[in-house]
C-alpha cells in the first residue's frame, strides 16, 4: 500500500517498524463543543484507515487523546465560566456527546481513548526529560521548550519564520508571554498563579502547581501507550504546525529516537457556506442534526467519497445523493442474496485502497457492482464500516 506522508510530502510505501504490528495515534477533540462533520470527516477517514489495515492482515494498536485540560483559556475554561460549571463537567458532557455521536456512524473505539487531565503524571516525566537535556528552561513555575535548540524545526510544516508567526497568532498560542526566550517557544507547563480564580485547574509537579501545555500532551499520551516511536500520526491539517511540529521536538528531544513518526497524515478541512466549518464561524452542520433526516451509512458515505487529504466544501445535494446511492448498494446487496466473495472484485477493490487510500474511487467501484453482479458486494461495503444493522430512521 502506498499512502502520502506529510513529511516527507511524498507518496511513500507503507512498512510499519514491527513487521505486522501498526501503531497509530490520531489528535482527538477539546470537548466544549458539539461533533459536527469536520470533526467526522477527520475520524470517519482513519476509521477506515484502520479497518483496511486490519484486512491487509496488520495488527492495528489505536490511541486518541481527548484534550480536557490545557494551558489554554479560550476554549474550554472560557466557556465553563461561561454556563458556571467546572471545566471537568463540560468536558465530561461533551466528550460522551462526542462518543455518541461518532459511535452512531459505526465508529471504531479507539484500544486507548486517553483524557489529558489523568495523563499529567506521564507529561511531567516528560518535561523533565527535556529539562534534564537542556531542550526546555524553567521561568517562574512554568516550563518552555527551547526551540532554538531545534535546528530542524519547522521539517514537517516547512514554515519559514515569519509564516510560523502568522499560523501561531491564528491559533492564538501566546507569543506576548515575557518569560518566553523565543516568542515561538511551547509552552509545556503553565504555572498556577496565587489569584487564579477557582475555575482553573491546578496539578502538582516537581515545578510548582500548573497545567500542561496542549503540545506535550500528545507526545506524552502517544509515547505512554504505543511507545516511542509510532508508524502512524494522524489529525486534521491544521494541526500540522504548531501542534505536530511541537510533538515532533518534544518526543524526538526527549528520547534521541528519531523519527518519533514514520508517516504523518492529515486530512483535509470541511467548508461550508465558503468558509471553514467552525464554531466561530457560525457555520457549523452538527453529525446530531443530519443524523434526523439521513441515515448513518448515508453520512459515512459522504465523508469517504471525499479522499482523506483533501479539503472540501459541503453541500445538502451530496449528502442527499450519498443517502441515494447507500439506498442503491443495500437494495443490490439485499437482492444478491448470498454472502459470496468475489476475488476478482476484491482484487480491483484491494487495488484502488492501496493507492493512497482511495476510497472516492473505491465507492464508485461498489456503484459499478450494483449494475453488475452484485456478488461479493456486501463485503466490500461493511468493509469499508457501513453497517447493515437495521437503521433506526
Ligand atoms: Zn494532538
Amino acid at each position: 500500500m502506498t499512502i502520502y506522508n506529510s513529511l516527507s510530502g511524498k507518496l511513500e510505501e507503507f512498512k510499519p517498524l514491527k513487521d505486522k504490528k501498526v501503531t497509530i495515534y490520531v489528535c482527538g477533540i477539546t470537548p466544549y463543543d458539539t461533533t459536527h462533520l469536520g470533526h467526522a470527516f477527520t475520524y470517519i477517514s482513519f476509521d477506515v484507515l484502520i479497518r483496511y489495515l486490519r484486512f491487509l492482515g496488520f495488527n492495528v494498536s489505536y490511541a486518541q487523546n481527548v484534550t480536557d485540560v490545557n494551558d489554554r483559556d479560550h476554549d474550554i475554561l472560557d466557556r465553563a465560566k461561561e454556563q458556571h460549571v467546572s471545566w471537568k463537567k463540560l468536558a465530561d458532557f461533551w466528550t460522551r456527546k462526542f462518543l455518541n455521536d461518532m459511535h452512531a456512524l459505526n465508529w471504531i473505539h479507539p484500544h486507548h481513548f486517553a483524557k489529558a487531565s489523568r495523563h499529567t503524571h506521564h507529561m511531567v516525566d516528560l518535561i523533565r526529560e527535556l529539562l534534564d537535556k537542556k531542550l526546555a528552561y524553567q521561568k517562574n513555575g512554568s516550563v518552555y521548550l527551547d526551540t532554538a535548540k531545534f535546528p530542524d524545526y519547522g521539517k514537517l510544516s516547512k514554515l519559514k519564520t515569519d509564516e510560523m508567526f502568522k499560523v501561531s497568532r491564528d491559533f492564538e498560542e501566546d507569543l506576548q508571554c515575557p518569560e518566553k526566550r523565543h516568542p515561538l517557544d511551547v509552552t509545556l507547563w503553565r504555572a498556577s498563579t496565587p489569584d487564579q480564580p477557582k475555575h482553573i485547574p491546578s496539578f502538582n509537579s516537581p515545578f510548582g502547581k500548573g497545567r500542561p501545555g496542549w503540545h506535550i500532551e500528545c507526545s506524552a499520551m502517544s509515547m505512554e501507550y504505543l511507545g516511542d516511536q509510532i508508524d502512524i500520526h494522524g489529525g486534521g491539517i491544521d494541526l500540522k504546525f504548531p501542534h505536530h511540529e511541537a510533538e515532533i521536538a518534544q518526543s524526538e528531544g526527549a528520547t534521541g529516537k528519531i523519527p518519533f513518526v514514520r508517516y504523518w497524515l492529515h486530512t483535509g478541512t470541511v467548508h461550508y457556506l465558503g468558509k471553514k466549518m467552525s464554531k466561530s464561524e457560525g457555520n457549523l452542520e452538527l453529525v446530531s442534526d443530519i443524523l434526523k433526516k439521513y441515515s448513518p451509512n448515508a453520512i459515512r458515505w459522504l465523508l469517504l467519497s471525499h479522499h482523506f487529504s483533501k479539503s472540501w466544501e459541503y453541500e445538502e445535494k451530496d449528502l442527499i445523493q450519498a443517502q441515494k446511492n447507500v439506498n442503491l448498494v443495500e437494495n443490490a446487496i439485499k437482492y444478491a442474496n448470498e454472502l459470496t466473495n468475489n476475488d476478482h472484485a476484491i482484487n480491483t477493490f484491494t487495488q484502488i485502497l492501496d493507492q493512497n487510500l482511495d476510497t472516492p474511487k473505491a465507492l464508485d467501484f461498489l456503484l459499478k457492482m450494483t449494475k453488475r453482479s452484485a456478488k461479493g458486494l456486501e463485503n466490500l461495503y461493511t468493509s469499508l464500516g457501513f453497517s447493515l444493522k437495521k437503521s433506526k430512521l
